[in-house]
């Protein structure tokens, strides 16, 4: 993989998402596609796909995507369309469960293909997968299998762990596979009670920041040890004390080179890449869009502006006594904490400069954006009857 180690200075993602649809194969604990009606969970056509990642590429000016599902490994045309997207110049990264990539033609296929890396879903170690993915179909060592085979074709790989009950006793043994497999990068999610769950006041597997951190602080501590990227998303700047520069809310995920463009996730029609003032605004969107508050405490806290807050599922759950607010001068720059994190960032590659001046219609009838708090491309209801295949 084509990185640099940056400190002291962030860059603006150049990332799009696009939903290739949400079916699955297996039912991870909290997963936020459930309850969709199955009539709903139809695969992006190929047109489809291209359109948008000629619009991610040549108008949003987008270098890389990330292409998400349900499990995107499975779209009957997912190569033509990892293909496509190479050879525009828009690096394609999959997220996915990986564990068909065990088998070593599929993950050749892809890599022939032009993939440029996997984002895998790495939950937990051992048995337990089985139980977080609700089936049980030997998946830590299918994980594992095909772990070693993108390691032998060459293709980088990231993690992305999702921070629930069930798995933190598992959470410092992520990063030591990460370690032996060469895994540089680790996004820690915190679960977000978006979509189906955002009405649910009692989730049983959710877990409270502090309780989170008795096992994320000794994981984190691990990372920085390996020199291993360690991103933790979604969780109040305040309740990472001491692991601050690792904090992405709102306000930092435009600076996290790994993450989506707001302009491009939003399809918000901005051409090309918009002011670092865009982002911030945009970045006070999304807390408003997902939920985020500020308690009482974050009033007079230093890092208010430059902080999503806590969700307000949460806030409902547990109040707000885990905030501890900064003192001192008031935050305004997001990558205030931050620039401190050793991060890998993409060398310039060889991408062509996008050259075509094409006019692009909004992609609301091909993505899912039927309104200001969607964000899951790929999901068309109300297709017309000819399309549900
Ligand atoms: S007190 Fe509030 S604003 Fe300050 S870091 Fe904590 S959650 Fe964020």
């Amino acid at each position: 993989m084509e990185y640099t180690i940056a400190k002291d200075r962030r860059s603006l993602t150049r990332r799009g998402v696009l939903w290739l649809g949400l079916k699955c194969d297996i039912k991870c604990k909290f997963c936020y596609d459930e309850n969709v009606d199955k009539k709903d969970k139809l695969w992006l056509p190929l047109d489809d796909a291209k359109h948008a990642l000629e619009k991610f590429r040549f108008y949003y000016e987008n270098e890389y995507v990330d292409f998400m599902g349900g499990e995107p490994t499975l779209h009957p045309r997912v190569f033509e369309i990892v293909g496509f997207c190479a050879s525009i110049g828009l690096r394609p990264t999959l997220i996915t469960h990986g564990m068909h990539l065990a088998d070593r033609k599929r993950a050749e296929a892809f890599k022939a293909a032009g993939v440029h890396d996997f984002l895998m879903s790495i939950h937990g170690i051992g048995e337990n997968v089985a139980r977080l993915h609700g089936r049980d179909v030997e998946n830590f060592d299918r994980q594992v299998q095909a772990i070693d085979n993108l390691n032998a074709l060459e293709i980088p790989i990231r993690f992305n762990c999702i921070l629930i009950r069930d798995n933190l006793c598992d959470l410092s043994a992520i990063v030591e596979l990460a370690k032996s497999k060469n895994v540089k990068i680790i996004n820690f999610l915190t679960f977000n009670p978006y979509f189906e769950w955002r009405s649910a006041p009692e989730i049983p597997f959710q877990a409270r920041h502090s309780e989170i951190m008795q096992y994320l602080g000794p994981a984190l501590r691990l990372c920085n040890e390996y020199r291993i990227e360690a991103n933790v998303r979604y969780m109040p700047i305040c309740q990472l004390k001491g692991f601050e520069s690792h904090a992405f809310t709102g306000y930092q995920l435009p600076y996290d080179v790994h993450e989506w463009d707001y302009n491009s996730w939003y399809d918000r029609g901005l051409n090309g890449q918009p002011s670092h003032e865009w982002y911030y605004s945009a970045s006070a969107e999304q807390k408003a869009r997902h939920s985020y508050i500020h308690t009482e405490k974050c009033q007079n806290c230093a890092a208010r502006n430059i902080c999503d807050g806590f969700h307000a599922q949460y806030l409902a759950r547990w109040g707000a006594e885990e905030a501890v607010p900064y003192s001192g001068e008031l935050i305004s720059d997001p990558i205030f904490y931050i620039k401190q994190q050793a991060k890998h960032e993409y060398a310039k590659g060889s991408a062509p400069f996008p050259a075509r001046a094409v006019e692009f219609g909004p992609l609301a009838n091909i993505t899912q954006f039927n309104g200001t708090d969607e964000n899951r491309a790929g999901v068309r209801v109300n297709l017309p009857a000819t399309r549900r295949k």
